[in-house]
């Protein structure tokens, strides 16, 4: 890793690889008797592939991605655990390496067993995970098309199969016992292994664990939740986005801040420049008044976000000059800001925040 002072500019996304660890093991905790998929997709939800499979390493049941590319970079590294493809394979292109690598896969559709019939022998070992859909409408086989699937997968016999699905609206009124019950009729008198829960079904509906549960975003310390804090789960954040206050303005009652001239400042006011903008992953559609700390303190964004700064209010900061540190999101030497409530403010979910940090932004791996 280069020294942080290689970079002129001050902005740095922090990565803890305990925090990860540590908020795997409360998925443990919560799963008494289940195995783990850590959920490692979308370069683990932008904090690093590689850096999440090497805090978890040790510990993992298994690791959970999207492309069979990554999933034998991951084989080839020396990760013996169980590697699931969470989207099964994508062509028949794809079967060779899933035999070769034993990875687990989904599948969601017939196609995806016809090119594993083709592409595979009865004497090579095979892991599948059938997709039931009961109700998100995404992927899997309904009551319509789930015969088609069973008489297909007669045609792989060596096949270990897990059922699975996936709850739309776990984190919501509605809940999860109008799939549950779909998932029951569809399964029939299966007696086989069941995949079951992401982050939210973890933490909120116990009796629908299953044997191996796959929880992604509190592995990264936000909540799946609007109305339940990270920190009352008892996550930790696993990134903290940090810059610093570059300039500073004194600005008159009745002037506009930044392009559209958005917010006009009701009294005089101390405004500081941070250098984070969208180019940086910061979201563009974070309104004035969403969170950030300076300098230990919590104040508000002022203005459109652009491309490279944004500004804030450091009227109650006046200790806050050029060089203060800033925290957007995370746990900072700026202060603290939850993540949720910055996603909260620009009207999206942590998951988009952490995948959208650019790639220009310097990362600063925390102790692990
Ligand atoms: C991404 C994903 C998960 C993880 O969901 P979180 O809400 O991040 O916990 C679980 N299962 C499937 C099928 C997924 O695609």
């Amino acid at each position: 890793m280069m020294r942080s002072a290689t970079y002129s500019r001050p902005i740095r996304v922090h990565i803890a690889p305990a925090a990860i660890r540590a908020n795997y093991r409360l998925a443990k905790q919560r799963t008494p008797g289940a195995r783990v998929w850590a959920v490692v997709k979308a370069n683990a939800y932008g904090h690093g592939q590689w850096r999440a499979v090497d805090a978890l390493r040790g510990e993992a049941d298994g690791f959970a991605l999207l492309e069979c590319e990554n999933a034998v970079a991951l084989r080839e590294a020396d990760v013996s655990q169980p590697i699931l493809l969470l989207e099964g394979i994508f062509s028949a292109a794809d079967v060779a390496a899933v035999v070769e690598y034993r990875l687990t896969t989904v599948v969601h559709c017939a196609e995806q067993l016809e090119w594993l019939i083709a592409g595979s022998r009865p004497e090579q070992p095979l892991a599948l995970y059938l997709k039931l859909n009961t109700g998100m409408n995404r992927l899997g086989f309904t009551a319509v098309t789930l015969p088609r699937a069973m008489e297909l997968l007669r045609r792989l016999p060596q096949a270990e199969v897990t059922l699975m699905t996936h709850f739309a609206e776990a984190d919501g009124e509605r809940g999860i016992a109008w799939q549950l019950e779909r998932f029951r009729a569809l399964a029939g008198d299966w007696r086989g292994p069941l995949s079951l829960a992401n982050s939210a079904v973890i933490l909120r509906h116990p009796a629908a664990h299953g044997d191996w549960v796959r929880p992604g975003i509190m592995l990264y310390g936000a909540s799946p939740f609007a109305d339940q804090s990270a920190a009352a789960l008892g996550l930790r954040p696993a990134m903290t986005l940090a810059s610093r206050v570059i300039a500073v303005q004194e600005i008159e009652a009745g002037e506009r801040v930044g392009y559209g001239g958005t917010f006009t400042v009701p009294r005089r006011m101390r405004l500081g420049v941070v250098a984070c903008g969208y180019a940086d992953g910061y979201p563009r559609h974070a309104p004035s008044g969403t969170p950030l700390a300076v300098a230990g303190r919590r104040t508000v964004t002022v203005g459109r976000v652009s491309m490279d700064m944004l500004a804030c209010d450091l009227s109650d900061i006046p200790a806050a000059g050029p060089g203060a540190p800033v925290t957007l999101w995370g746990e900072g030497e700026g202060g603290a800001v939850p993540v949720d409530e910055v996603a909260a403010a620009a009207g999206t979910i942590a998951y988009e925040l952490f995948c959208a940090v650019a790639p220009r932004v310097p990362v600063v791996l925390g102790e692990s």
